[in-house]
């Protein structure tokens, strides 16, 4: 019989795998559980478009009710698998969830995905003081935003950067509070991260770096300040808290699966566990081009690319080709995209005009090219995207030649060298 499988988590990472395993010729009953109440939904509007106003909640969902049935996907909302209980040395079980309920299963997925980091210090609970990871914060946000005239957002991150982009473009004042000494620092070089502060400050918000917020002041319950630990206090009536996510590993810390900054995955998706997958934010998996270290990484390509990994590996087959990480980010008119990972890297090349806001910086890892990040440049982003995927080099004493087109710079794989112009 075809085994029965339990996904948990209907999200990003979810929905893929559930839809990867039918395609992968699965025909065993699929039980897609999650905890939100509507049906699954794409997260980046909710910091950029919807926050804006300009699209509504039903458009954010990633398929019909229609496409779960004709799959025989069983969609299960608004329902928290509390528990999973295995059968000892296997990885079938039942699962109860929060309604009671019991699922059986041959096998599980957990696409558990992540919370938001909370600020603990006094104050961080007053009315007014909001975060951003899922729908119904969103809503909160976007109401609460048009009532506001001072936001304070605390966290420098993407997520923070592209609200308070919204915030300022809505006519609100807005002041940044970082605590390290740059903007995105996990996430970009500090030429990016310089770019990005100024690109905010030249919108007419304020950014403040190297500071730490000590509490909330508020009024009547609800927030009325900011204070920091050096003193200062910056008047507010929204402050939007976006400092970070944290994994959500408690089911598998619960069936004894290592877990180390994220469910610890290999290559194939699989846990400690063969007939345990995790896939999406909630996982810590080898670093994908070095394979040295674990990382984590938050973003759409990762949990497709990562469910689909998980599906191939549950149904048996050979999974897909590793996928290069990309990730994108929208702020104001700016768009970010990145491909690779650029930790680790010793060396790298600005193409571009960082003044006309167009620009893209190559970084290199002895001598060959990890990573980009492209602001405006799109066809900088999709030629070291390609690069990365095919294996061609970017030699960097090429790449400064800024007069040349990047896609004119390609040094192909293999023993055909010598500089190729790439089809895109
Ligand atoms: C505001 C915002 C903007 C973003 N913008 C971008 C962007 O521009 N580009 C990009 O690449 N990425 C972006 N991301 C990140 C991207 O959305 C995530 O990487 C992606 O959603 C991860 O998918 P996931 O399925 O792993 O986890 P999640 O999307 O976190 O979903 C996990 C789901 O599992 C559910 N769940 C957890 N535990 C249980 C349980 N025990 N029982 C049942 N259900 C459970 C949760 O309720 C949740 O619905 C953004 C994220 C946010 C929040």
């Amino acid at each position: 019989m075809s085994p029965a499988t339990l996904i948990v988590g209907a999200s990003q990472a979810g929905v893929q795998l559930a839809v990867s395993l039918r395609e992968a010729g699965e025909t065993g009953p699929v039980m897609l559980v999650g905890a939100e109440p509507h049906p699954p939904y794409q997260r980046p509007p909710l910091s950029k478009a919807f926050l804006l106003g300009g699209t509504d909640t039903a458009k954010l969902a990633f398929r019909t009710p229609a496409f779960y049935a004709e799959r025989s996907i069983e969609l299960i909302t608004g329902e928290r698998v509390e528990r999973l209980a295995l059968r000892p040395g296997t990885a079938e079980g039942s699962a109860t969830t929060s309604t009671g309920r019991t699922l059986a299963f041959d096998q599980v997925a957990l696409t558990t995905g992540a919370r938001v980091r909370r600020l603990a210090v006094p104050g961080a609970d007053l009315a007014g003081v909001h975060h951003l990871r899922d729908m119904a914060d969103a809503v909160l946000l976007r109401a609460a935003l048009d009532a506001a005239r001072r936001v304070v957002v605390v966290g420098g991150g993407f997520i923070g950067l592209e609200a308070a982009a919204v915030a300022r473009t809505l006519g609100k004042d807005v002041v940044i509070v970082e605590a390290s000494d740059r903007l995105v620092g996990r996430s970009v070089a500090p030429t990016v991260s310089d770019f990005y502060r100024s690109a905010h400050e030249r919108r007419g918000t304020a950014v403040l770096l190297g500071s730490a917020v000590a509490r909330v002041l508020g009024d009547a319950g609800r927030v009325s300040a900011v204070g920091l630990t050096d003193g200062t206090e910056l008047p507010a009536d929204l402050v939007l808290v976006g400092i970070g996510v944290v994994p959500r590993t408690e089911l598998a810390e619960a069936i004894g699966l290592h877990c180390d900054g994220g469910v610890v995955v290999d290559r194939h998706a699989r846990t400690g566990n063969a007939g345990i997958v995790a896939a999406g934010d909630c996982t810590a998996m080898p670093h994908p081009t070095t394979g040295v270290g674990l990382v984590r990484l938050e973003s759409v390509a990762n949990a497709v690319s990562q469910a689909k990994t998980a599906a191939a590996t549950l149904a048996g087959i050979p999974p897909p080709a590793p996928e290069v990480p990309w990730f994108w980010s929208d702020q104001y008119d700016l768009k970010l995209q990145i491909a690779g990972l650029s930790t680790g890297h010793d060396e790298s090349v600005v193409r571009g005009d960082l003044d006309a806001e167009r620009f893209s910086v190559l970084y290199y890892r002895n001598g060959a090219v990890v990573a980009v990040d492209a602001v405006n440049s799109p066809v900088d982003y999709l030629v070291v995207r390609k690069a990365l995927g095919t294996g061609a080099a970017i030699p960097p004493d090429l790449a400064r030649d800024t007069g040349r087109p990047l896609k004119e710079l390609l040094v192909p794989a293999g023993p055909n060298r010598g500089t190729h112009t790439l089809d895109l």
